[in-house]
């Protein structure tokens, strides 16, 4: 075994290599970026070397910096995590001649598997089936509308080097495709630098379903069966389980030595997935008719790899060390048995009713439920922030990690629910209450999966107030109330325990709540009974106020309802969080309100910082209502920007390639006159 490692990366994944390197006795060493200065993975580790800016290109990929550092603190061996360049080849090599081990695949099969097309003419050689399509090296446009139409519609394109969810379109006519090869062409170039790209046919209602593969330097393979990644946004994974429902032992079994078939074919070794398309011709009520199909290798650590920890009773970071450090597989295929069902759910700063817009900002609260981090356990939860962090535009949006596991899927799904619960975040959107609509949804919960459940069942999982407006404004009146007598020493005058300054018997409350302002009427009895008054309701208001360590937390009865509400108030606004959900209340300061959220005309800004990919237009370009203007870049997510009304453009503020902050005005239009 190793003495020393270095963690090329960040975030929960290098907290997560941390904690298993400081159980086996093997000192870490980080590395950092300007933003990341004071991040929980530098405090994880024994050892921190500052590598450069913020931006990824000036840190986490500068790989001749990292191999230095490693050399410099006397580290053996690097851990690329996931992203950044645990799936680079030349750093693969670049470790190798710096004398450093790299704790992953070798290089030949990272570059073997590192582009989709030609993984797949080498997939296509081990046996292992492939979804119909086109991936060849001939990228004529005329010529992959041809392969499109022999397919047939829909088809998807994807960047042969892409990854992540990015670079890829769905088509779903003749007529479309040239407009989606070109977006997606530039996609993949700014993304993965070559813009090449593959043709398959668009599996309809599919699962995503992925092997987990070990393999060691001693020709030993094993699987280490399934996990469900079909519950996904922008094709990129939202809640992964395992095992995956209905699954059959005959179809695990055919998958398993599929995957490892895969993984020999390139001399695999470390931890890898295969993942499969999965065709359901027997909808859900049959799982035993599912068909899959080779989509990609992943050859590194997976972010779900906790679910598999869960049900096997592994550690596959250790096991990554010991194959690294020249060890054999401590397990072989008939040792490895599963136990329970394990559930994660990625917790994400973004906002799932705008469009999943990735979200930046400061938790400036942020609480878990009882758990265990980086470790098997009931309740796991992984992260690498702290309350008090910010999440930056440079990194991904991913803010933790939730896993649950149970005896069953039925007590993973109450565990995972009753964990969002406890999961209390302010400061920034995140899909928290997002995720419980979708463990409570009947489709989820009865395991209809496939890559199109959120779209599916949008209905019941956007827009979504199950608090409702009469409990929120009620929870707001009550630890306003609650404040005000916490502060009554020193303010004589706004005490409320039935005694009014000036004899008042009513008081009024300016709130908006969804986007709209509302009043509400608190009505003081004689005896100090409360009475409030708000959207046609009038209910008496009994609340308590209990003891918590921040905010303020109140039992509360209002119009038949009995919740437990935990309030925060930041500013004007009250953040709720109970066992319905979570919502946002604005107490309106009359002064404060007037006209601020007024329509700008002809400014265009940036909705989050980020970059400018391109524009499509030009300055004196006349342009429709709707039509794209630029390309933005943050978080790794391309976003449109679109012409708000007809006009007319003015100027363009910003170059392609410039940095831009959140609200910097990008372009000028001058509105079609009325
Ligand atoms: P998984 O490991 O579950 O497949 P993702 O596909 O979302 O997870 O990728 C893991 C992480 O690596 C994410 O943070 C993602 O943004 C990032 N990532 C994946 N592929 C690439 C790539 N080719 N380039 C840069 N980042 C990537
Ligand atoms: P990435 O490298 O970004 O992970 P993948 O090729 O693994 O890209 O595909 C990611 C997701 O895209 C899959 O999980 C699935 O939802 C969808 N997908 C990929 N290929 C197909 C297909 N042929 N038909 C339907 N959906 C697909
Ligand atoms: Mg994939």
């Amino acid at each position: 075994m190793f003495s020393k490692i270095l963690i090329a990366n960040r975030g929960e994944i290098a907290c997560r290599v941390a904690a298993t390197a400081r159980r086996l006795g093997v000192r870490t060493v980080a590395v950092y970026s300007d933003a990341d200065a004071n991040a929980k993975h530098v405090a994880a580790c024994d050892e921190a070397v500052h590598i450069g800016g913020s931006a990824p290109k000036e840190s986490y990929l500068q790989w001749e910096r990292i191999i230095a550092a490693a050399q410099a603190t006397g580290a053996q061996a690097i851990h690329p995590g996931y992203g950044f360049l645990s799936e680079n080849e030349a750093f693969a090599d670049a470790c190798a001649q710096a004398g450093l081990v790299f704790i992953g695949p070798p290089s030949s099969a990272i570059e073997a598997m590192g582009l989709k097309a030609e993984s797949k003419r080498l997939m296509e050689q081990a046996g292992v089936p492939l979804v119909p399509g086109y991936h060849g090296t001939d990228q004529d446009p005329a010529l992959l509308q041809r392969e499109a139409d022999r397919i047939g519609y829909p088809v998807l394109i994807k960047a042969s080097a892409g990854g992540g969810g990015k670079g890829m379109r769905a088509v779903d006519k003749a007529e479309d495709f040239a407009a989606a090869l070109a977006s997606c062409k530039r996609e993949a170039i700014n993304s993965f630098g070559s813009d090449a790209v593959l043709i398959e046919k668009y599996v309809q209602r599919p699962r995503h379903i992925e092997i987990q593969v070990f393999g060691d330097t001693h020709g030993n393979c094993v699987y280490l069966f399934e996990r469900d990644c079909s519950v996904q946004r922008r094709h990129q994974k939202v809640l992964e389980e395992a095992p995956a429902p209905g699954m059959t032992p005959a179809l695990r079994q055919q998958m398993g030595e599929a995957a490892v078939a895969a993984a020999k074919a390139v001399n695999y070794v470390g931890a890898g997935t295969v993942e499969f398309i999965v065709e359901q011709p027997g909808g859900y009520d049959h799982p035993e008719q599912m068909k899959f199909y080779f989509m990609e290798m992943n050859t590194r650590l997976q972010v779900e790899h906790p679910v598999t920890e869960a049900i096997t009773g592994l550690d596959l970071v250790e096991w990554q060390l010991r194959v690294a450090s020249g060890e054999p597989l401590p397990l072989q295929q008939h040792e490895l048995s599963m136990q329970g069902h394990a559930i994660e759910a990625r917790i994400c700063a973004e906002n799932p009713d705008n469009n999943f817009l990735p979200a930046t900002g400061r938790l400036d609260v942020y609480r878990k439920p009882a758990h265990v981090a980086f470790e098997r356990g009931g309740v796991r939860f992984d992260d690498g922030v702290r309350e008090g962090d910010t999440i930056s535009p440079f990194y991904d949006s991913m803010v933790a990690k939730l896993i649950v596991h149970g005896a069953n899927r039925a007590e993973a799904l109450a565990k995972l629910d009753a964990a969002l619960v406890q999961t209390r975040i302010v400061g920034l959107a995140t899909n928290v209450q997002f995720l419980r609509h979708v463990v409570r949804s009947g489709a989820f919960a009865s395991a209809q999966l496939d890559t199109a459940l959120i779209p599916r069942e949008a209905a019941v999982l956007f827009k979504q107030d199950k608090v409702g407006l009469g409990l929120a404004v009620a929870a707001a009146v009550a630890q306003t109330l609650v404040h005000e007598k916490a502060g009554e020493d020193a303010d004589p005058f706004s005490r409320t325990d039935g005694w009014r300054p000036f004899g008042l018997t009513q008081r009024r409350f300016d709130f908006e709540y969804l986007g709209e302002p509302l009043t509400a009427k608190l009505t003081y009895g004689h005896d100090g009974a409360l009475q409030l008054a708000v959207g046609g309701v009038a209910s008496p208001l009994v609340f308590g106020a209990l003891p918590v360590d921040s905010g303020t937390a109140v039992d509360l009865r209002f119009n038949g309802q009995r919740q437990t509400v935990q309030c925060w108030q930041l500013g004007e606004s009250v953040h709720l969080f109970c066992d319905l959900g979570a919502t946002v209340i604005t107490e309106l300061d009359a002064l404060a309100h007037a006209g601020e959220t007024a329509a700008e005309g002809g400014r265009l800004t940036a909705p989050m910082p980020g970059k400018v990919v391109s524009f499509a237009v030009k300055a004196g370009d006349m342009v429709k209502k709707g039509q794209p203007l630029a390309v933005m870049e943050a978080m790794k997510m391309e976003h449109t920007i679109a012409a708000p009304a007809d006009g007319t453009v003015a100027e363009l503020l910003f170059a392609p390639g410039d940095q831009v902050a959140e609200g910097a005005e990008l372009l000028k239009l001058q509105a079609a006159s009325a």
